[in-house]
C-alpha cells in the first residue's frame, strides 16, 4: 500500500466489547511498524481505552484515535495521547452528533467520522453522515487549527467524492483499496482520490 501511494496505514483495533468483533493488539502494531515508514493511524474501538493507549504509543502508533462513546473521559484519553507525544484523534459513531467535539477541539489533531457502525468491514455508507462531515468541517475551519477530518466506513469510488465535497481530507478504505489484489492497489487508491 505504501508503494501504491497510500498516505497512512489505518489500523482498526476492536475489543469484542465496545464493538462486536475482536481484532489486533499492540504486538501487531509493533510488527507493522517494521514494515512501513508511513504514519500508523491507530483507531481504538475499545473500552477501558486509557490502559491501552501507552502500549499502542510504545508499539509505534503515530496517531491514536479514541471513541467519544467508549467511556466517560474522552478528554482525559486525548490528553494522555498528547502527553505521550502522539497525534490525538476523536471518533464519532453514526448516532453521535458533531457537537461532541466542541469542548475537545482545542486538543485534537484529527476527527474521525464513522460512516458505518464500527465492528465489521464491507458495510454500506450511511448517507446522513455527509451532513455531519460538513458540520465538522465548519467547526474545524472556525477553530483555525490544523485538524484532519477523516471518514471511515463504506468508502468507495461512489462515496469518496461525496465525503471529499463535504470536507473530509482523509479517507479510510479497506474493501475498496484491497479489491483485485496487489496489482490493483495503486489504481484503487487513485480512483478513491478522484482519478480515472
Ligand atoms: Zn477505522
Amino acid at each position: 500500500m505504501q508503494r501504491a501511494g497510500a498516505d497512512y496505514i489505518h489500523v482498526d483495533v476492536m475489543d469484542g466489547h465496545f464493538v462486536p468483533n475482536l481484532s489486533i493488539g499492540p504486538m501487531v502494531v509493533k510488527a507493522l511498524r517494521a514494515h512501513t515508514t508511513l504514519p500508523l493511524d491507530v483507531h481504538l474501538m475499545i473500552e477501558s481505552v486509557d490502559a491501552f493507549i501507552p502500549h499502542f504509543a510504545e508499539a509505534g502508533a503515530d496517531i491514536i484515535t479514541v471513541h467519544a462513546e467508549a467511556g466517560a473521559h474522552a478528554h482525559r484519553s486525548v490528553q494522555l495521547v498528547k502527553s505521550l507525544g502522539k497525534r490525538a484523534g476523536l471518533s464519532l459513531n453514526p448516532a453521535t452528533p458533531a457537537d461532541a467535539v466542541d469542548y475537545l477541539i482545542d486538543a485534537l489533531d484529527l476527527v474521525l467520522v464513522m460512516s458505518v457502525n464500527p465492528g465489521f468491514g464491507g458495510q454500506g455508507f450511511i448517507a446522513n453522515q455527509i451532513g455531519k462531515l460538513a458540520s465538522l468541517r465548519r467547526k474545524i475551519d472556525a477553530s483555525g487549527r490544523a485538524i484532519e477530518l477523516e471518514v471511515d466506513g463504506g468508502i468507495d469510488a461512489a462515496t469518496a467524492p461525496l465525503a471529499i465535497a463535504a470536507g473530509a481530507d482523509v479517507l479510510v478504505a479497506g474493501t475498496a483499496s484491497f479489491q483485485g489484489g496487489a496489482a490493483c492497489y495503486a489504481a484503487n487508491l487513485q480512483r478513491l482520490r478522484g482519478g480515472p
